[in-house]
């Protein structure tokens, strides 16, 4: 039996990951479940599951949880200290799935007790990247990526040497507004950008892939995890979502990872490793598809890739910046502070302004570093916010 724990067992990839495992109870033994609002689904899972313990990131949710795990016999916890806590529970595989900067110190704190960190949250490697891979090699923690991106490059990447790629592509569908025309941009709305056309996912990150945040992201992932140059990595659009990503080597030869959009795929790969067993997904026709098709990324419709570019570049903490930034910068377009357009905006000033204090780019990369640099950018976010605002 391997014991697993799930942190945001009640979002897209933690679902996806309690599907996996329900399907083979015998074979898991379940420490720890997390999660923030959906008490319900929390103490659902928490019971069928038989976990040890249930966390919600939410102290004024405690009693609901309690309530609604009565007599089951699974503990119940909150806030910030208990997640830690939890994270710190041995456990052999564990999956990190909360969104947003809130993955980074939970998904430390796996590393150090050593588990295998089945890696959804991308937010963490964009913030501390040196820090994640630091934390798994002094402990003897593995990291895996389940980003269907990255999986896709690490697969491709099997018995490989690292030495001999010459570059990697990732593919981007384009999200929502891939073919809109761009003048038509500034005036989308929230319900627009929160349907994707191929995945099925979080509305934080299907907004991030109608404006290529999330490949922007994605691009800072994959220099972070496979420690490449930032001028071999690029971005394709491929609106099919059928290849995830390609490797390039120096023969010419390039390594397509295909499949279907189920991140089921990327998750039962991380389960499974090194092995590969049966997974419930779709098996491709491809002569159904008929054809597959890639388009240049435009920087223009997409600045966000322009912003990563320069994210890489500067490295240091400018990931920490970007992507606190990013986070109030959609936050102020769901709450309708912002238009689509206006996001970049943000993050660009932040950058800007930031990154040209030397002190805060070159500080150690320390968990409380990147939460001081992560509040500061934050805080001037908000600011560029209310500065277009008024
Ligand atoms: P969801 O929004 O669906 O789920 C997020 C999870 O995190 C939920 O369990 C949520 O709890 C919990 N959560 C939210 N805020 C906090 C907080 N402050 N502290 C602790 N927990 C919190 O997101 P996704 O599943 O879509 O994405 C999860 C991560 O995986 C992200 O980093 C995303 O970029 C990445 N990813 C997602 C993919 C996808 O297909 N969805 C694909 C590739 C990467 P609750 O719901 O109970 O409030
Ligand atoms: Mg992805």
């Amino acid at each position: 039996m391997r014991s697993v724990s799930i942190f945001g067992a009640t979002g897209s990839i933690g679902q996806n990951t309690i599907d996996l495992i329900a399907r083979d109870p015998e074979a898991y033994d379940v420490v720890a479940l997390t999660g923030a609002r959906n008490i319900k689904q929390l103490a659902h899972d928490a019971r069928r599951l038989k976990a040890d313990i249930a966390v919600t990131a939410h102290e004024e949710l405690l009693p609901d949880l309690r309530a609604a795990l009565d007599g089951s016999g699974v503990e119940a916890a909150a806030g910030a200290k208990a997640l830690d806590e939890a994270a710190g529970r041995p456990a052999d595989w564990v999956m990190s799935a909360i969104v947003g900067a809130a993955g980074l110190a939970p998904g430390l704190r796996a590393l150090e007790q050593g588990a295998t960190l089945a890696l959804a949250n991308k937010e963490s490697l964009v913030c501390a990247g040196a820090l994640m891979l630091k934390m798994a090699q002094a402990n003897k923690a593995r990291l895996l990526p389940v980003d269907s991106e990255h999986s896709a490059v690490f697969q491709a990447l099997t018995g490989e040497d690292i030495a001999s790629v010459e570059r990697i592509i990732i593919t981007a569908s384009g999200g929502a507004f891939r073919d809109w025309p761009i003048e038509k941009l500034a005036s989308a709305t929230l319900a627009e950008a929160s349907s994707h056309p191929n995945w099925d996912m979080g509305q934080r990150i299907t907004i991030d892939s109608a404006s290529m945040f999330n490949k922007a992201m994605e691009l800072i992932e994959t220099k972070e995890f496979f420690g490449v140059e930032s001028s071999s990595i690029e971005a394709l659009v491929h609106p099919e979502s059928l290849i995830h990503a390609m490797v390039g080597f120096r023969d010419g030869a390039l390594m397509a990872h295909v499949g279907p959009h189920d991140m089921r795929h990327a998750i039962g790969f991380a389960l499974h490793w090194p092995m590969r067993k049966e997974l419930p997904v779709e098996r491709l026709d491809l002569a159904a598809i008929g054809q597959l098709t890639f388009r240049a990324p435009c920087e223009q419709r997409w600045p966000a890739l322009r912003l990563a570019r320069e994210v890489m570049e500067t490295g240091g903490m400018a990931g920490a910046i970007f992507n606190a930034s990013k986070e109030i910068a959609l936050d102020g377009f769901i709450d309708g502070r912002l238009r689509f357009t206006e996001m970049a905006g943000i993050v660009e000033d932040v950058l800007t302004k930031l990154t040209g204090e030397s002190d805060h780019i070159n500080a150690t990369m320390t968990l409380d570093n990147v939460a001081q640099i992560d509040h500061l950018a934050r805080i001037e976010a908000q600011a560029s916010i209310n500065k277009r605002a008024g």
